[in-house]
């Protein structure tokens, strides 16, 4: 069976974003890049700037990680649109001195109206992808503004509309095109309707340039009205009618979309998902994704295997993490789902004794023939019945002084999601998060479209714990089903190779979630290894892959940002002092400032 196909999409969209200069970014305006930073100090690391700039401030100004994360969040929908905003969702984990976990789900929900043939053609088969990816049926209820919601009251320590500040100057006084951003209207903007045509292309051809400054005032009203009122009213009122009237009313394939299903959005607190891999404890988030379950059974597949005698050069250990991403992938395809419409066998999933038999088909020196998914304790009787990711996303994280940690990653799934705008903010397109086909070899599948239920994610916000019980690293990441290796990929070089952060996220990916083959990510050091690989019976192809990870990691008594060379982004700390990423992917051992 066929398992989670690397998009072509997906890979030529992450060719052609890939920044020219590849690593070098600025020092955001204002911020100093003054000293080293000293314990205790909070830091913030995102994927622009800008964005990073605005958590410091909310941590000067006496605010919590919690309410720098959402500050971080709302510059990012200003300044990267075309990524994440109010219009999207995001899965939000937090932990304190005491080690207590929360992980909240702001995941997007399908309308109650949604039918598990939702993307089928009357032929009874799937849309062109191009269909399915846009428009007003690809677009899910949003679920962000919720969430933040939900983590303020409980963690906040700045009044909500203080939080908004930074968002509405950038808004009203106008922000620089980012070279992404550009490129992103330039490649994969033609689907953007309405206010966001008129913004992003002013004279209705060519995308805003790079550099230019723009100004996005009809967003500014929106941000002060939520700042003002609150998030209630952004799912109730004219807000939700807005919302609903552009989805009803689109031309193409509108959708059902009402403002009850708006009005009956709820952010969702979750049980974390929790394992020791060595001496760590890593958490994540739990279903509706399945991120944070489907890195913890790659990396315990992994643990009988020595990976830090191995090394990162050894062409045995990428073969190894290639073959447990397959097992791995081939479960989450199975079984992951929406928790509330589905049976997730999580437990069975982890158990030590399912992983151990998973981790028993991988050889050190053969790659499988074919994988299939195994049979944990707890899997769904499956049901009998007649008849996979885009590029868009950003991660955060933040910690403050008080010791807590939050991470976030946040989404409208594709470039500028649906394409549709409402009062200055894109509308996601997740839904294609889920199956298109409802059956597979004669049954349904977990990840059917139904109403009200959200699709599966591969977001995977982490938290490493180390022996000591504190936080030892926050991570996440940005790339579709990607995500996931990315993440994985990281912990090994920090927990298994010693690595920091930033040489973690940097190091090149191997991305295997099929049954057979996957990428090697091209211009990295781990292409050399190919026939190496080859001679493992790995069949990876040399292909670019768009990354985005960012992390914050604790360090002899002090906090650490990491952000993705890949990408614009930056980690800066309340001390003033700024991780400058200058180096290329395929250049680890030089040093960043
Ligand atoms: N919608 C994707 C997910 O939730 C993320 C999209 C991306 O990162 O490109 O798994």
């Amino acid at each position: 069976m066929s398992l989670a196909p690397v998009s072509k999409r997906w890979l030529v969209l992450a060719a052609a974003l890939l920044l020219p200069a590849c690593t070098t970014t600025g020092t955001p305006p204002g911020a100093a890049v003054a000293r080293s930073p000293q314990a205790g100090e909070g830091i913030v690391s995102a994927a622009d700037p800008r964005a990073a700039a605005a958590g410091v401030e909310i941590l000067r100004k006496g605010g919590s990680a919690t309410d720098a994360a959402i500050a971080t969040m709302l510059v990012l929908n200003v300044v990267e649109p075309q990524n994440s905003g109010i219009g999207g969702g995001l899965f939000f984990v937090r932990t304190d001195r005491s080690g207590a976990l929360t992980t909240v789900d702001g995941r997007e929900t399908a309308p109650a109206a949604a039918t598990p043939e939702w993307f089928l053609a009357p032929d009874g088969k799937p849309l062109p992808s191009r269909e399915l990816q846009t428009g007003a049926r690809s677009a899910g209820v949003p679920g962000a503004l919720a969430a933040m919601a939900s983590a303020h009251k409980r963690f906040g320590k700045l009044p909500w509309a203080d939080l908004f500040a930074p968002a509405i100057r950038l808004a009203n006084d106008g922000f620089t095109v980012s070279a992404r951003m550009h490129n992103g209207l330039k490649l994969y903007g033609r689907h953007v309707t309405g206010w966001a045509r008129q913004t992003y292309f002013p004279d209705g051809a060519q995308p805003v340039a790079t550099g230019s400054t723009i100004r996005v005032p009809l967003f500014a009203q929106t941000l002060q009205r939520i700042a003002r009122e609150g998030a209630a009213p952004f799912y109730r009122g004219g807000s939700a009618a807005r919302i609903a009237g552009a989805l009803s009313g689109a031309e193409q394939r509108p959708s059902p979309m009402t403002a009850q299903d708006i009005g009956s959005y709820r952010a969702r607190d979750r049980q974390p998902i929790c394992a020791t891999y060595r001496v760590y404890r890593i958490c994540g988030m739990g279903p509706p994704s399945s991120g944070g379950i489907t890195v913890l059974m790659i990396l315990k597949q992994l643990e009988r295997f020595d990976m830090a005698g191995l090394g990162r050069n050894s062409p045995v250990a990428w073969h190894l993490l290639a073959e447990s991403e397959r097992l791995a992938y081939a479960d989450r395809d199975m079984y992951l789902g929406d928790p509330d419409f589905v049976q997730v066998p999580v437990p069975g999933l982890l158990d030590p004794a399912y992983l151990a038999s998973r981790s028993a088909l991988i050889g050190e020196g053969q790659s499988l023939a074919s994988i299939e998914p195994g049979k944990p304790k707890g899997a769904p009787e499956r049901k009998r019945v007649a008849f996979k990711d885009d590029p868009g996303t950003t991660h955060l994280s933040a910690a403050d002084a008080a010791g807590e940690v939050v991470t976030v990653t946040t989404t409208i799934n594709g470039y500028f999601g649906s394409g549709i705008a409402v009062d200055g903010y894109m509308l996601n397109n997740e839904l294609p998060d889920f199956d298109a086909t409802p059956a597979k070899d004669g049954y349904l599948v977990a990840n059917r479209v139904e109403g009200g239920k959200r699709p599966r994610s591969s977001m995977a916000p982490t938290i490493v714990y180390g022996p000591d019980g504190k936080v030892r690293l926050a991570i996440g990441a940005a790339g579709g089903s990607t995500i996931i290796c990315q993440i994985a990929k990281a912990l090994i070089g920090v927990l298994d190779w010693n690595m920091s952060a930033q040489d973690a996220i940097a190091m090149g990916l191997v991305f295997a979630p099929g049954s057979k083959g996957g990428v090697i990510e091209e211009g990295t050091e781990l292409v050399a290894m190919l026939p190496q690989l080859q001679a493992l019976g790995e069949t990876l192809k040399v292909a670019p892959l768009g990354l985005k990870a960012n992390a914050i990691e604790y360090v002899d008594g002090r906090w650490v940002g990491a952000a993705d060379p890949r990408s614009e982004g930056v980690a800066m700390d309340t001390g003033g002092h700024v991780t400058v990423i200058k180096r290329r992917v395929n250049e680890l051992n030089g040093a960043h400032e």
